[in-house]
């Protein structure tokens, strides 16, 4: 039977040394039922103690609406506070807490508590009581969320742990208890990271994740400024586990597959397929099965994405390159129920199988006509040209077309409204960057398209290559500063050399590129530089570029 993970809670303290910031870190006992032997930062299971109204009544700084959005929980996030608090003080013997005005105890006052721990540990004492009886309160506003990460399937033990970090208090210098913990220090987070690597001391991911994290940072304010400033935007880490080539594989939130897996494969089963074989069907979920094309390329990744759609009637959206197998798969897939054909856009890679599926199974053709240019699919034959908006009723699903040109001009993105699943074409891409090749590309209308979909929450992203996407609005905020970055180097280039031709640019605003990709590169700073005319910015005389106030 499948483990749910339990709530737990885990603070990361801070404090300032002569050679930077350091954390407090704990090695958990060799007879520890979970992560034995490994050293972590203080935190455990949530008690049934830390939520409640009388809890409640005991945190300050933080109302339960912002604690619930931050956590992403419809309600109780304020428990994960303090969970992460109490079990700092069981095990760590530092307790966060501040008199009812928020104002810092006494340090006599802390020293006396100090005894209680025991007390706490043995179960003898709650940490409610403790709090009321003394008059102490737990600073929510000093502790920012930091992280979330539940464990992997397959563990007798799992949780659902919410990270917080904050300042130690001072004049506190906790220590381990002896019982679940056996060794304590307070240690650069770079230092604990080199002991890791020189195989001293074990760290479990979540622990050198974070150590990383704020390995980064010269004092410990920064270090809790930088996190504070980005806890609305935290996602969860839920390693999963899948099959393929190589086996059974764990796999991370960095890793291209990781979203796909955990769309695929909802009960956690573990036997989703983590490769993308051309030819072979995947079944994505309920309503699409994915066939991908055997056309891999630097271009087109693993190879172009056709999407089967719907139950008893299928709509296939981006049919692909006119390969014979591919055709033969795609009728295979869909076992005579093929009723509609559509494209996202007319590049020689994701229309031209259209005319002998249609020709085999009689579907209607939607899309928009090719424009002019190379690397079209000019045969492509439309019956069905969608409006902006348009929603297509297509047996039981409903597909609506989104203009999205900027890669192509006629290019359109659909929403599966029964999933939230946007099938992007090649308006975004998994794994490979999208070509924006002037004319009929165009860079500016291109960013257009990606703001665009800022405006509407998608659930997932079915590119035309490569895997599912998650997070798809992060993904289109990344993808967008990406681009504006390029823009900005170009223009900084353009400022260092006055006028410069094409060739001489690219050297300066791609050195980050292999020089054997500069003939791409080449277009798209062409992209790069028609949007900058157009944007008033940048113009052309006899082929070399200037900014408009240069001489
Ligand atoms: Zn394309």
């Amino acid at each position: 039977m499948k483990q749910l993970p339990r709530p737990a809670a885990t603070l990361v303290l801070l404090r300032d040394s002569a050679a930077g910031p350091e954390v407090f870190m704990l090695q958990r006992s060799q007879n520890a039922a979970f992560v034995a032997g490994a050293f972590v930062f203080p935190g455990g299971a949530l008690d049934e103690g830390d939520g409640g109204e009388r809890m409640r009544a005991r945190v300050l700084g933080l109302d339960d609406a912002e604690a619930n959005a931050r956590l992403n929980l419809p309600t109780g996030a304020i428990a994960y506070y303090v969970g992460a608090a109490r079990e700092c003080f069981e095990e760590a013997g530092i307790l966060l807490a501040v008199d009812e005005h928020g104002a810092a105890p006494e340090p006599a006052h802390i020293a006396r508590l100090a005894r209680e721990r025991e007390a706490l540990n043995a179960g003898t004492l709650g940490f409610l009581e403790l709090l009321e009886r003394e008059r102490l309160c737990i600073p929510a506003d000093r502790m920012a969320y930091l992280s979330h990460w539940i464990t992997a399937p397959g563990r007798t033990r799992r949780y659902t742990t919410r990270f917080f970090v904050a300042r130690a208090p001072a004049g506190q210098d906790g220590a381990h208890d002896d019982a679940e913990t056996v060794a304590s220090a307070w240690i650069r987070p770079q230092a604990a990271l080199d002991r890791n690597a020189n195989g001293e001391i074990e760290l479990v991911f979540p622990t050198r994740s974070s150590l990383v994290d704020l390995a980064r940072f010269a004092t410990a304010a920064e270090a809790f400024e930088h996190a504070a400033g980005t806890q609305a935007d935290i996602e969860v880490n839920a390693a999963c586990w899948a099959v393929g080539n190589d086996g059974k594989k764990l796999f991370r939130r960095a890793d291209p597959a990781y979203a796909e897996i955990h769309w695929c494969d909802p009960d956690e089963t573990g036997e989703t397929c983590y490769d993308i074989v051309p030819g072979v069907a995947k079944r994505l979920d309920p309503l699409v099965t994915r066939i991908t094309a055997p056309n891999p390329g630097a271009m087109t990744g693993p190879g172009t994405n056709a999407y089967l759609v719907g139950d008893d009637e299928l709509a296939v959206i981006d049919p692909g390159p006119d390969i014979p197998a591919h055709v033969d798969a795609l009728l295979a897939a869909g076992k005579g129920r093929i009723r509609w054909i559509l494209a996202t856009h007319t590049h020689t890679d994701h229309s031209p199988a259209a005319r002998a599926l249609q020709t085999a199974t009689g579907a209607q053709v939607i899309g928009r006509a090719a424009p002019a240019g190379n690397n079209q699919d000019r045969g492509f034959a439309p019956q069905r040209q969608p409006t902006d908006g348009e929603r297509l009723q297509l047996g039981t699903v409903t597909l609506r077309a989104i203009a999205t040109p900027g890669h192509a001009s006629n290019h359109l993105c659909y929403l599966l409204e029964q999933t939230g699943m946007l099938f992007t074409g090649d308006h975004v891409m998994q794994g490979s960057t999208v070509v924006i090749n002037p004319p009929d590309g165009n860079m500016r209308t291109y960013l257009d398209s990606l703001e665009r979909l800022l405006s509407e929450d998608f659930a997932v992203f079915a590119p035309g290559h490569g895997y599912l996407i998650g997070t798809p609005a992060k993904e289109v905020r990344k993808l967008i500063r990406h681009r504006l970055a390029r823009e900005s180097k170009v223009v900084r280039a353009l400022a260092q050399l006055g006028r410069a031709m094409p060739e001489e640019l690219v050297r300066a605003v791609y050195d980050d590129v292999q020089e054997r990709l500069h003939p791409v590169a080449l277009r798209s700073l062409a992209a790069h530089l028609d949007k900058l005319a157009q944007d008033g910015r940048a113009r052309c005389i006899d082929g070399a570029w200037g900014l408009v106030d240069a001489p």
